[in-house]
Formats: structure tokens, sequence, C-alpha cells
């Protein structure tokens, strides 16, 4: 392609777009099409010739578009958001033009540099020990996996990445029955064994249960078993949970056990020195791992890790074959031994713009907004009858349940399953479930970036609006039944 033909169509993706993000609201937040649709409309093999760009354009308009769900919708209130903003996509947009690789500090040293000034800024943001060091990793899950590395390779004292973990004690990783899957894959990939995660009960709260963790470490230090990690969640993903870090670092002080934090999600809210109380017990914390490309603006993929002593992790997953060996790059931390990849995208820039274009001020401001609203909304619910919430707010998350009066237990659990299929077929909010004791309940998220507080009312009143017509429906049928009866 040649160069004013690239700008041309870089001018019309740019405004394709400016076009997209300013007419979400008009379309369904999920995605309508079938399984297997996408893929019945895509030809069975790859072109012989080049196609024009204005054909793939259209064809990306036609056939992908309809599959895709939108997470930068307002009414976006599923899962956790992953939520990106403008600034955030421009920097993603010269992140793909630079095309810059950053295996070493010498691929690119404004990618090495950067990348370490934004752990710095963002450390500091959240509250965090200034002696943390970190860098960006692609997701939570490899935050994760790193943290497990660096624990193993405590609990070994360095030897398992030496020599294997054959012939060694088995290793346990403790965490709470509401962590993250992300905790049980690392440690199948980190050679620990999924059997070997031991999932503490919870309270009330869903937050993991300190005297419980004791006991688990007592009873496997008496089976020959070694204690390798305990990661405690600020932020669980059911239910936003949070465990107590301060009893959780006191045990882990006293038992000499490495200790993780998975803040994915709420990581963010530790902007807001009003929450830092989730920190208490920071002191004892050896990682801290949080998703920006969650909850702080900032296009997927971006999460970041933060380790007291991340030269421990540095020097266990090292290997430098010649075409590594770089002689500048010794004066500057390699991020290539801090996690899995070798080739690293530049993931700081678009943290850069993000922090530069808002100021610690707005992201704040933006943060907070979306807890008081998540608040508001919890008010309006207690307010509707035949809705129950049984789980926060907790951040920007809160869990209901729909319980139209005279139903049982388990009759709750279908109304409450129906309402979700309905919400989600109906294409102006999306909603996604998880379960609390076993049962069934629907999970409000809030956090897209251009989430107003009249679009959280759009989303609820979309959920009653569904509840009342399923009402209505089930007295139908309920008369349909007894006119049956009788006749
Ligand atoms: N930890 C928590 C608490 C999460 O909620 C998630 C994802 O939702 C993860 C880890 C995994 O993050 P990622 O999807 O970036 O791998």
């Amino acid at each position: 392609m040649k160069t004013e033909e690239f700008r041309e169509h870089a001018h019309s993706v740019s405004n394709w777009m400016a076009d997209y993000l300013a007419t979400i609201e008009s379309r369904p937040v999920r995605a309508r099409t079938h399984p297997g649709e996408i893929l019945a409309a895509l030809p069975r093999a790859a072109p012989e010739e080049g196609e024009a760009m204005t054909e793939i354009l259209a064809d990306f308009d036609r056939v992908i578009m309809p599959g895709i769900t939108h997470w930068q919708h307002p009414r976006f209130f599923a899962y956790f958001p992953a939520n990106s903003s403008p600034p955030s996509v421009l920097a993603e947009m010269l992140t793909a033009a630079v095309a810059a690789q950053g295996m070493l500090w010498e691929t690119s040293p404004a990618i090495n540099e950067l990348e370490t000034r934004m752990m710095e800024w963002l450390r500091d943001l959240l509250g965090l020990p200034a002696t943390f060091r970190g860098c960006i990793q692609d997701s939570g899950s490899s935050s994760n996996l790193a943290a497990l590395m660096a624990a193993r390779e405590r609990a070994t004292a360095g030897r398992a990445c030496r020599e294997g973990l054959a012939g060694h004690a088995p290793l346990a990783v403790y965490t709470s029955a509401e962590a993250h899957s992300s905790i049980e894959k690392a440690a199948k990939l980190a050679g620990i064994g999924g059997a070997m995660v031991r999932k503490i009960a919870t309270d009330s709260d869903q937050a993991m249960r300190p005297d419980l963790l004791r006991a688990a470490i007592a009873s496997d230090r008496a089976a020959g078993i070694v204690p390798c990690a305990i990661v405690s969640c600020i932020g669980a993903t059911g239910l936003g949970s949070v465990d107590p870090l301060a009893a959780i670092g006191q045990i882990a002080a006293r038992e000499s056990i490495y200790l993780h934090v998975d803040a994915a999600w709420a990581g963010a809210a530790m902007l807001l020195p009003e929450q830092r109380h989730h920190l208490i017990g920071i002191d004892h914390v050896d990682s801290f791992a949080f998703n920006p490309h969650k909850w702080l603006f900032t296009n997927f993929d971006c999460s970041v890790l933060w380790l007291r002593d991340p030269e421990a992790l540095a020097h266990a997953l090292s290997v430098n074959p010649a075409y590594l060996l770089s002689p500048e790059g010794a004066a500057m931390p390699e991020y290539r031994d801090w996690g899995v990849p070798l080739a690293r995208r530049f993931r700081s820039l678009k943290l850069w713009f993000v922090m530069r274009s808002y100021g610690a001020d707005r992201l704040r401001q933006m943060i907070q907004q979306h807890i008081d609203w998540t608040n508001r909304l919890a008010e309006m619910i207690r307010a509707t009858p035949d809705f129950e919430i049984v789980a926060g707010p907790r951040f920007a998350l809160l869990a209901f349940r729909f319980r139209p009066g005279g139903l049982d237990d388990a009759q709750v659990d279908v109304a409450t399953e129906h309402l979700l299929q309905q919400i989600n077929a109906d294409g102006r909010t999306y909603l996604t479930r998880t379960l609390l004791d076993g049962r069934p309940v629907i999970r409000f998220s809030i956090g897209q970036t251009n989430t107003e507080w009249h679009h959280v009312q759009e989303g609820w009143e979309a959920v009653c609006d569904l509840a009342r017509r399923q009402r209505n429906d089930s007295g139908a049928a309920l008369a349909e039944q007894g006119q049956g009866d009788r006749s």
C-alpha cells in the first residue's frame, strides 16, 4: 500500500472510529448473532489475490460488526468493565504505526524507560510502597502467574527454576474460594498443581477467613507440604469481595509465606485515598497485581505487577543466549525476565496518554462517580418491590435477585435466571450472573468511560420493564393453567 493510499484509509478509519463511538448507544449492547453465523460468512480459505481495502473495510462493517459485543457501550454493565478512552485509543494507533518491539532496552529504549516511569506514577497514585517496582504484563492472568513463579522460587530457595520440582516436597497455594480462576491456572502452569490450591472458605461478606487460612497452613505443614504463597483479593471477580489483608499479612509474616494481592479490577479504586483502608497490611505484601485495562480507561491489554524484590524473579527466569546480550541494557531492568513473553508490546504509551490527558484528579472523580452511582442504584433497587440486593455495593459492583412474592427459593432462582436471559436478549443493557451460596444472582457492574447516571437509570428501567412482563406472563400462564384445571 502506497503512503497516500494509507493516509486516505487511515483518515476513513479514524472517521469510522469517531462515528462508532458517537453512535454506539444506538446499538444493542450484546452481539445478537447465533453461534457459527460469522464463521459461515467467512470464506473457507485465504484469498490468493490481494483485495481492495475499501472492500475489506466494507466487510468489516457487514460481516464482523454484527458479531461484536459493545464493551464501550455506556449501558454495558456485565462482567467487569474493560473500559477504554479516546486518549488511550490514540496511543494504541501510534503504537500500531510505530510497531516497535520492546524485548530489550536497546530494541527501543523509550519503551523500557517510559514503562519504568509509568509504573512509578501508577504505584504512587495507588498509594503503594515506594519500594515496589514493576512492569506491564499482558493480562491479570500473566501477572498472577509471574507472582506465583516468584513465590515458587522463594519457597524452593531458587531450586525450582534451576532443577524443576521433581523430588521436592509438594507446594501449596492459599487463596479464597472467591479468587479468580487465573490463580488456579497459574498454579497449574507453575507446576505447583491445581489440586494444591487451597480455596479457603469465606465469611458472610465473601472474604477469606483468616482462622481457616491458619488451619490450612498448619495442616499442610504437618503433612510435609510446603506453603508457597497466599493470594489475597481486593475485589474478587464474582461479588467484589475484599479479603482482610491486615490479618492475612500477619499470618504471611509469621509463617514466612510469600503474599500476593490480586486487585485486578478494584486496584483502580485505590486511587481514592478513602479506599486505601483496604491496603492496611500492604507492608507484608510481596507483590500486587492490577489491570488498568479493566477500570482505568486504558485499552485492553494492560495489567501491571509490582514486586518488592523483582530481581529475585528476574534472576530465576533469566536466560541469556548470545542473540539477547545487550551491554547497554545492563544499566536498566530488562523486563523480559519479569514475566513470560520475550517480545513486549509498547503498552506504557497508552498509560502515559491516559494519565496526562485526564490528570489524576479527573481519574479519581470518574472512579468516585462510578462508586457513587452504584450506591444510588442500590437505593433504587431497595425501593423496587420484588428485588433484593444480595451482595454489595462493593466499589462499583452489586448483585441482586428477582424475588416476586409467593415464590420459594427454587422458583426465585428460576425467575432470576429467566430474567437475566430476557435482559440479554433485549439489548438495552447487558448484565451477567454469578453464584452466591450455589444460587444464581445477577451482577450490575458500573465502569464504562462514557456511562452517565441516566444510563444506569435506563439500564435499571430495562430490568424493571422486563421483570414486569415476566410477572404478567407468569400470571397469565397461571390463570390459563387454573382454567385448564377447572375444565
Ligand atoms: N483477577 C481478577 C480478580 C479478575 O477479575 C480477573 C479477570 O476478570 C483476572 C484476575 C484475570 O485478568 P485477565 O483477564 O486480564 O487475565
